[in-house]
């Protein structure tokens, strides 16, 4: 099988043109009176709220989710929030909290550090590492709620030190936000949350409404009209990824369980029906077993006509003849979470190049990262591991130079810095130095 074969089966970028499904372009074509392309649409949506402000967004949201929202209650309140905390069962409050220490203590440990250093003639350079001051972040809410998701976005910034952390999170038809989200953003660290989501809320963050605060970077998962909304106003303010679809690639060999195997693919297969989930294996023994097990463990999943319907489409075993192979074809995928399943995963471990996370051996099902561990869920899909890192403290922190040259450190560089200046046709930025030559 050639590297473009494997590219082909195992790359889906998240903003490629993707088909609207039937009941999308029904909506589409009653917002617009017409057909219109995913892009289409989160351009218009885009600029509306760019030049309207919040009257777009509550119309936006009237349309799409079906919420009557506007400037009094845009905002969740701390009624809802006092309503979410006395409502929560407390076993599943103290899970949550573990969830939280969990990710906080292993995200402190990411904290980037500030340095000075010295050069000849008494000259200093340094870098200050400094957390951006107004972050947003966008935490899905369309299929299903993800409190986890809060936890994975707000807790680093929390640790940067960012000081406002404004979150959007789409409303349900009567305008309600799960409860275990507003729990999750309070025990994380969330300043304020808005009810609003897809392109609109990504533009609302981006440029600032009378309501809304312009945030400097948005960060967060979320459908192609949050990916597309959050890839036209990068560069108005910042963003962390372009993020598609769940992905999970399993490397196993013969050793591997494959109730185990088909468990995996399975709680990737049930978030989505673009989701995929790839195994490779260089024993076909084992690749049969799975497919067993697969079909079975579907009967009784409740999400088993996503969980199906994302295998049929994106699911894949592949046969390696090893696996040497096998890690190559991993490469290439670049997967945003990469299990391995081997007598001896660690051996495997210094071959991989290109993933989101890594969950090495039998007891790290990708779960354990996805909600407890500490280590951030928020991770490239679609092949851009290659050039994407996991959500971390740092992208919510930006660095400075800092440069203190002394008089004797200048003398000596002065030469050089004007024959540079000068090559370049520069001659003011070489005066600036030659004049600190002269005496007055
Ligand atoms: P979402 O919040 O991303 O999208 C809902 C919003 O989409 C709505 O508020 C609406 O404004 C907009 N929308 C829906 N239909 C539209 C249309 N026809 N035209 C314009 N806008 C429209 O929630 P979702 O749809 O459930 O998607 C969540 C995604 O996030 C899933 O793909 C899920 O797998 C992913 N996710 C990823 C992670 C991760 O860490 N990688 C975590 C949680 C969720």
């Amino acid at each position: 099988i050639s590297r473009q074969e494997i590219e082909r089966l195992l790359i889906k970028p998240a903003f490629d043109s993707v088909v609207l499904n039937a009941s999308a372009r029904r909506r589409v074509f009653e917002m617009f009176g017409r057909d219109m392309t995913a892009q289409e649409v989160v351009n218009q949506i885009v600029a509306d709220v760019r030049t309207v402000g919040d009257k777009a967004v509550f119309d936006y949201t009237a349309a799409l989710d079906g919420a009557v929202i506007n400037t009094d209650n845009i905002e969740v309140s701390e009624e809802e929030f006092s309503a979410a905390f006395a409502s929560v069962e407390p076993e599943l409050l103290a899970a949550l909290r573990r969830a939280v220490a969990n990710v906080r203590r292993y995200h402190q440990e990411q904290k980037p550090k500030s340095f000075l250093t010295y050069r000849e003639h008494g000259a200093m350079l340094g870098q200050t590492c400094l957390p951006l001051d107004r972050v947003g972040i966008y935490v899905p809410g369309g299929k299903a709620s993800y409190p986890s998701s809060v936890i994975m976005n707000a807790v680093p910034a929390t640790v940067a030190g960012v000081k406002e952390i404004i979150m959007a999170v789409p409303p349900a038809k009567d305008g309600s936000v799960n409860p275990l989200v507003l729990i999750a953003a309070r025990e994380a660290g969330v300043t304020r949350v808005f009810r609003m989501g897809g392109a609109q809320a990504i533009a609302a963050l981006a440029f600032g409404t009378a309501t809304i605060p312009k945030v400097d970077k948005i960060t967060g998962p979320g459908n192609l009209f949050v990916t597309l909304a959050k890839k036209a106003v990068y560069g108005y303010c910042d963003i962390d990824m372009l993020a598609g679809p769940s992905e999970i690639l399993i490397i196993a060999d013969a050793s591997a369980n494959p109730r185990y195997i088909a468990a995996d693919m399975l709680s990737q297969a049930e978030h989505d029906e673009l989701a995929a989930a790839i195994l490779i294996t260089d024993s076909a023994t084992l690749a049969a077993a799975v497919k067993i097990k697969l079909a079975k463990q579907l009967t009784d999943l409740p999400k088993r006509e996503i969980a199906s319907a994302s295998l049929e489409k994106q699911g894949l075993i592949l046969i390696a003849s090893n696996l040497d192979d096998a890690v190559e074809y991993a490469n290439i995928a670049a997967p945003e979470h990469l299990e391995i399943l081997t007598a001896e995963p660690f051996l495997l471990l210094p071959q991989i190049r290109h993933a989101g996370a890594v969950f090495l051996g039998p007891w790290s099902p990708e779960p354990v990262g996805d909600y407890y561990a500490g280590p951030n869920h928020v991770l490239p899909t679609g092949g851009t591991a290659r050039f994407y890192s996991v959500l971390n403290v740092e992208t919510f922190m930006k660095r400075s130079s800092i440069i203190a040259y002394t008089r004797e450190a200048l003398q000596a560089a002065s030469s050089d810095i004007i024959a540079l200046a000068s090559a370049e046709g520069l001659d003011a930025h070489a005066r600036a130095v030659a004049v600190r030559r002269e005496e007055e």
